[in-house]
């Protein structure tokens, strides 16, 4: 059998050889169409060669070869003017005006088998007719099935080309992405062998390269362990137990090492890595919380200092709504308000406001908010027993979000109520200041009026001796009042200023109300009050000075006298307990107003008074008073139920018990004597006032009397023998003085009475006819109270 192949077959075969070496190595479709175009033009010495693309759908003269092409159809035309048999059901329209323009008159078209765009051909064109052989078109199929081949190829190539770019880039942004980010980042196998690991990873944990990591098991290099730094068993690790058995874990709270040993604080989370089903590992995300950690320690030590300055700040802070309404205080706001932190949850800032405050307060509290400037404020509180409180306020509007708008507002506020007390005492002081002024020009006016008037009289020439003598009188008497003010005044300002010292001894309280009451004795008889005094039998005794302790008697008992209206009662009480020794000065008086009260012993003091200030006085006698009863450690206060109701004035002095005995009464006997100087006393006056102003004297000088108020009764009482001493008014009715001595010397049961005359008329011969009818002892009105009781000590 001939085995040798036909020349056509064999010329084929080294065409398609020939073709294959050319295109092999070719990767672009347009160089391997241009080399398979070129080889097969030249080996069929053909005009034209192409390859027309099986997406070649439009207009182009290619598309009308691509249509023939799809329709699976070789063929051979000779010559294109006689088209006829093989344009059936092609368009030879087309076909023809494709051939006329590349100028061609013969065409061979030999289609690839179809591919998944339909089929491409291999065109071969003469420019004058040509009768082509069969063996020609089964070459140019030929080439025409390699080139769709390796252009198949080719695109492949391209395309797994293009793939791999995109899994490069895609890999490669991954892995920027897992760099960039601040969390560390490892993934394990399921032996915690290191598959890979971030940039953080590496940093935090002290590795130079990934390398170094990778492949290695992240136990044999660095450690982890429990907060308190005790260390886990590997089979715990929660990050072993995810890669292995597929639990995931979050630990919020760990230590990590690095490859130098150092630790730090971290969180992590780890997550088994499952593939179709199959656990590959896990991965790891950690954060270094080194810095939230120093950071949530600033944060605490910065609010807990502010909570303890909140807390122990002297001024009151507080927190509202824009509507006023309080969220939060500290306890020092409670003080302020004076109530309790849950009645304050339940108070908007307004409801405590002063009601005179209100307006202005709300205004300023809406401008801060509307301007989210701070504003001062003063402005009262009122608490929920009524009283008030002076605070000083910084509204601070605040918000939650920096720069946002304002959503609350936070109140500072200082108590001032101290200052504000003090500037309003200090605006009376100086009004009070003004008004003693005015009163003391007053005051040291009146006198000067008389004094002039007086100096215009001596000025006149004939002056009878009578008037000369009773100018001069009120010329002193003007002079005394005046040194006396000046007087007041000196002292007072000594005293006050603490520059008096006290001679003090132990003295007997009842001597120093006797002299007291010798001394308002011309007041009280002059405005006819009625005068009582009631003592404790007790020893009174302290430690003072007896000048001053009888001023500061003599001052009260002189201002209840001068504010009772005539004709009004006095009562004095003494009394005597373990400790103290009180004396209660009482009248049925003009009283005190309320609002008088709380100040009735600051110097200058006064009540309102008709505008002729005929009471006189300059406001300091119980400025002294309180002085020198504080300065002999006791007090002194004043009561009065108001206008019209009486005043009661209280001091207490501290008593000196010399001998527990001492302080026990003793019946009948009046301790501030001893019986051999105890004398018995009738005392024979018909103004009744006087008699019991001087028997209530000589009683508290310890002396006992009996009081008549007229000669018949008196010699009668006398008669009884009830008396060593008998004190006798010379002006009596009926019977003068005169008289009833007469008559008790003439008895024989009283002649031998010690007869003291008592008389408002001082004249010589007044004297002389006093001692003619059988008195001892002459003495005009008012009498010393010493003189007498010195001579009623001389009776046997
Ligand atoms: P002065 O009597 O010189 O005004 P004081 O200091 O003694 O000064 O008294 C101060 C004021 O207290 C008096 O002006 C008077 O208004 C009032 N006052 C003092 N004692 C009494 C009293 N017994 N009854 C009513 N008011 C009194």
């Amino acid at each position: 059998m001939d085995m040798s192949l036909p020349s056509e077959e064999l010329e084929r075969y080294r065409f398609v050889d020939r073709l294959d070496d050319a295109i092999r190595d070719l990767t672009l479709p347009q160089d391997l169409c241009d080399a398979a175009t070129r080889i097969l033009r030249q080996h069929l010495a053909a005009d034209w060669c192409a390859w027309i693309p099986a997406d070649d759908h439009g207009n182009t003269p290619g598309a009308a070869f691509a249509r023939l092409a799809r329709r699976g159809i070789a063929c051979a035309v000779d010559n294109v003017g006689d088209m006829g048999e093989i344009a059936a059901g092609a368009d030879a329209g087309a076909l023809l005006a494709a051939c006329r323009e590349r100028g061609l008159r013969a065409f061979l078209c030999a289609p690839a088998a179809a591919g998944w765009q339909g089929a491409a051909c291999m065109m071969v064109g003469q420019a004058a007719p040509r009768r082509w052989q069969a063996h020609e078109l089964r070459l140019a199929t030929a080439a025409a099935e390699r080139c769709a081949r390796a252009l198949g190829h080719a695109r492949t190539a391209l395309e797994l080309r293009g793939a791999e770019e995109r899994i490069r880039a895609s890999h490669d942004y991954l892995r920027l992405l897992i760099d960039s980010g601040e969390e560390g980042f490892y993934s394990v196998d399921r032996d915690g062998a290191t598959v890979m690991c971030n940039a953080a990873f590496l940093k935090m944990l002290g590795f130079a390269r990934e390398e170094d990591a990778v492949g290695r098991k992240l136990h044999g290099l660095i450690h982890h362990s429990h907060p308190d730094g005790s260390h886990y068993a590997v089979c715990d690790c929660p990050i072993y137990q995810a890669a292995r058995d597929g639990v995931p874990a979050h630990v919020k709270d760990e230590m990590f090492y690095r490859l130098d040993g150092t630790g730090f604080p971290v969180e992590y989370r780890a997550r088994p890595v499952w593939h179709n089903g199959e656990l590959q590992g896990a991965v790891c995300t950690f954060s270094d919380l080194t810095e939230r950690r120093r950071t949530e320690q600033a944060l605490r030590q910065s609010e807990a200092h502010l909570a303890s300055v909140y807390a122990q700040t002297g001024a009151g802070i507080s927190e509202t709504d824009l509507g006023g309404q309080l969220f939060r205080m500290n306890d020092r706001f409670c003080d302020i308000t004076g109530r309790s932190r849950e009645a304050l949850l339940e108070t908007r800032m307004h409801d405590i406001t002063h009601p005179d405050d209100l307006v202005h307060s709300v205004a300023v509290f809406e401008r801060s908010i509307d301007s989210g400037v701070p504003c001062e404020l003063e402005k009262r509180y009122v608490r929920p027993d009524g009283s008030v409180v002076w605070v000083n306020n910084t509204m601070c509007p605040v918000s939650s979000v920096q720069g946002g708008p304002v959503d609350s507002m936070m109140v500072v506020s200082v108590d001032i109520s101290e200052r504000k007390r003090a500037e309003e005492a200090l605006r009376q002081a100086d009004r009070r200041k003004d008004e003693f002024l005015a009163m003391l020009a007053h005051e040291l006016r009146n006198p000067m009026a008389p004094i002039r008037a007086a100096a215009d009289m001596i000025g006149l020439a004939h002056l009878d001796p009578e008037r000369l003598r009773r100018t001069s009188q009120i010329i002193s008497r003007q002079v005394r009042h005046m040194t006396g003010l000046v007087d007041d005044l000196l002292d007072v300002s000594r005293v006050t200023r603490g520059l008096v010292g006290l001679d003090k001894a132990d003295l007997d309280v009842k001597q120093v109300i006797a002299h007291a009451m010798e001394q308002v004795r011309p007041l009280v008889e002059e405005k006819r009050h009625h005068l009582t005094v009631d003592l404790d039998a007790a020893r009174a005794h302290v430690l003072g000075d007896q000048k001053r302790l009888v001023q500061v008697l003599t001052n009260l008992l002189n201002n209840a006298a001068k504010y009772t209206p005539a004709g009004g009662s006095i009562h004095l009480t003494m009394r005597v307990s373990h400790a103290q020794v009180s004396l209660h000065v009482a009248d049925n008086g003009i009283g005190i107003p309320a609002n008088l009260q709380p100040r009735i012993f600051d110097l200058f003091t006064q009540a309102e008074r008709s505008p002729d200030r005929s009471q006189g006085g300059l406001g300091i006698g119980l400025a002294l008073v309180k002085a020198l009863v504080e300065l002999h450690g006791g007090t002194v206060r004043s009561e009065s139920a108001g206008p019209g109701a009486g005043s009661d004035f209280i001091v207490t002095l501290p008593r000196v018990a010399e001998r527990e005995a001492d302080d026990a009464p003793q019946a009948g006997q009046d301790p501030a004597l001893a019986a051999a100087d105890r004398r018995r006393i009738l005392v024979v006056d018909d103004n009744v006032d006087a008699a019991q102003m001087l028997g209530m004297f000589l009683e508290v000088a310890g002396h006992v009397v009996v009081i008549e108020h007229d000669a018949q009764a008196a010699l009668a009482r006398a008669a009884s023998g009830v008396a060593d001493v008998c004190i006798l008014d010379i002006g009596l009715p009926e019977i003068d003085g005169y008289e009833l001595a007469q008559r008790l010397r003439a008895q024989p049961g009283t002649a031998g009475l010690l007869l003291i005359a008592l008389t408002g008329y001082g004249q010589e011969h007044d004297r002389q006819q006093a001692l003619r009818a059988g008195f001892d002892h002459f003495l005009v009105k008012p009498v010393d109270a010493a003189t007498v009781l010195a001579l009623v000590s001389e009776a046997r």
